[in-house]
């Protein structure tokens, strides 16, 4: 009886700094049980040896920001039957998106000894701002069982069963007190996508985002509540730029206070 192909993942690096990567390698049992399933056949993080596309899923870490990037990706989305972008980076242009509200090329002089070396855009963006991408999966890093699930679903060609609503539901569901109502402590959860699990919270900490924007956020209705909470308008527009600056709802949050 002739075998079935096993599916091709290729897991492809732009501008990051490897920790969504590292988030697949971290599934440690899981990731065996997956090699049973598919071949891994382009992830330098974790091999040399390398399989010619065309791939039938690709992971994408990182955000575009160099002239070379943005001509890869390209090639990326053509060799790629399924284009999945993972973290912060790759969905939101990652910190390295703070470049956007200012000028590169004096962080490159204050940087780099010779920043006439230096090769850049004058911009981080998203992958999605390049190419067609089929699922965004976010976080700063990715959550390990969440991509497990986003691999399964393409593998069984259904839609992944990633929530899209905010972190403040995770906190219910783990019984977390709301530290923005019983403390007072600034959060971010009421905007941000779930994921992590409400991690901060549970440590009595307020969220800062790191999973970026939920689906429909109202970013100017929390504002007002931090605003009430003590915040400066500074503070408001620092709050918003952090790894999801380039985010369109916390990039347009973060200039309202820009003043
Ligand atoms: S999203 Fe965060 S963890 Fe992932 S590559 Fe970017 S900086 Fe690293
Ligand atoms: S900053 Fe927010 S989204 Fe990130 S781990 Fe903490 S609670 Fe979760």
């Amino acid at each position: 009886m002739a075998r079935t192909r096993k599916p091709k993942l290729a897991v492809w690096k732009f501008a990051s700094c490897d920790g969504c990567q590292l988030s697949l390698l971290d599934c440690e049992d899981e990731l065996l049980a997956l090699a049973g399933e598919i071949q891994i056949a382009y992830f330098p993080e974790a091999t040399r040896a390398t399989v010619r596309g065309p791939y039938d899923l690709s992971l994408v870490e990182g955000s575009v920001t160099t002239p070379h990037d943005a001509r890869r990706i390209q090639q990326v989305r053509r060799q790629s039957r399924r284009l999945v972008t993972i973290g912060a980076c790759a969905t939101a242009g990652g910190i390295q998106a703070l470049r956007n509200f200012a000028d590169v090329r004096e962080f490159a002089s204050v940087v780099y000894a010779r920043p006439d070396y230096i090769e850049t855009l004058a911009t981080s963006t998203a992958i999605a701002h390049h190419v067609r991408v089929d699922f965004e999966l976010r976080g700063c890093p990715i959550n390990k069982q969440q991509l497990l699930e986003v691999i399964n679903a393409f593998l069984q060609r259904r839609r992944p069963n990633v929530p899209d609503y905010s972190v403040c539901m995770e906190c219910k569901r783990r019984g977390n007190v709301c530290v923005t109502v019983a403390h007072g402590t600034p959060c971010l959860g009421p905007v941000t996508h779930a994921g992590c699990g409400a991690v901060c919270p549970a440590f009595d900490r307020g969220c800062y985002g790191c999973y970026g924007p939920m689906e429909t956020p109202n970013a100017p209705a929390l504002s007002r509540q931090l605003r009430q909470l003590g915040m400066s308008e500074a503070q408001l527009k620092r709050i918003y730029r952090t790894f999801n600056a380039g985010a369109e709802e916390f990039r347009a949050e973060s200039d309202r206070h820009d003043v």
